[in-house]
């Protein structure tokens, strides 16, 4: 099993597509572990984007995921993060191909309703900046041996 962690951003919240973003891991198979709404401070965003500092866009983005209410999610299943990739889409809304989330509901950049890991690594790195103290979430499960 593995985890990945998604977040629906404010333009997806205000726009009322958390159930049709979350529907759509559920049907694939994915398992809510957490779920929280929460609006990230300017802080914590620029941490989670911190790779970003420096591109053009990295304001305008760091104002897209504060300007209200996100819904944090950490999911499990086989290669989630992987799978979870797939079902986003490219990052740009015009890139991506119908069938997943942006390419189906997307806006416009930076507002493209929906964050997804994109490797184990952002994934603890990610879990351990919102979740701090909820180590339980970073725990290996190993596959049942029946
Ligand atoms: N972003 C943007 N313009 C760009 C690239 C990225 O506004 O040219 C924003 C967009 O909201 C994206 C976020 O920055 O989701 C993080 O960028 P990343 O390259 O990590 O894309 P993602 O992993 O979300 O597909
Ligand atoms: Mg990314």
């Amino acid at each position: 099993m593995e985890r990945t962690f998604i977040i629906v951003k404010p333009d997806g919240v205000a726009r009322g597509l958390v159930g049709a973003v979350l529907e759509r891991f559920e049907r694939r198979g994915f398992r809510l572990l957490k779920l929280e709404v929460r609006t990230i401070d300017r802080g914590l965003a620029a941490e989670h984007y911190s790779h970003l500092k420096g591109r053009p866009f990295f304001e305008g983005l760091l104002d897209a995921i504060t300007e209200g209410p996100s819904v944090l999610a950490v999911l499990e299943r086989e290669d989630a993060i992987k799978v979870a990739r797939n079902i986003v889409g490219a990052t740009n809304p015009s890139d991506a191909l119908p069938g997943t989330v942006r390419g189906d509901l997307g806006g416009c950049l930076p507002r493209n309703v929906v964050h997804a890991s994109d490797s184990r690594e952002s994934y603890e790195r990610e879990v351990g900046l919102f979740f701090p103290g909820e180590a339980w979430l970073l725990e290996v499960q190993e596959a049942k041996q029946e």
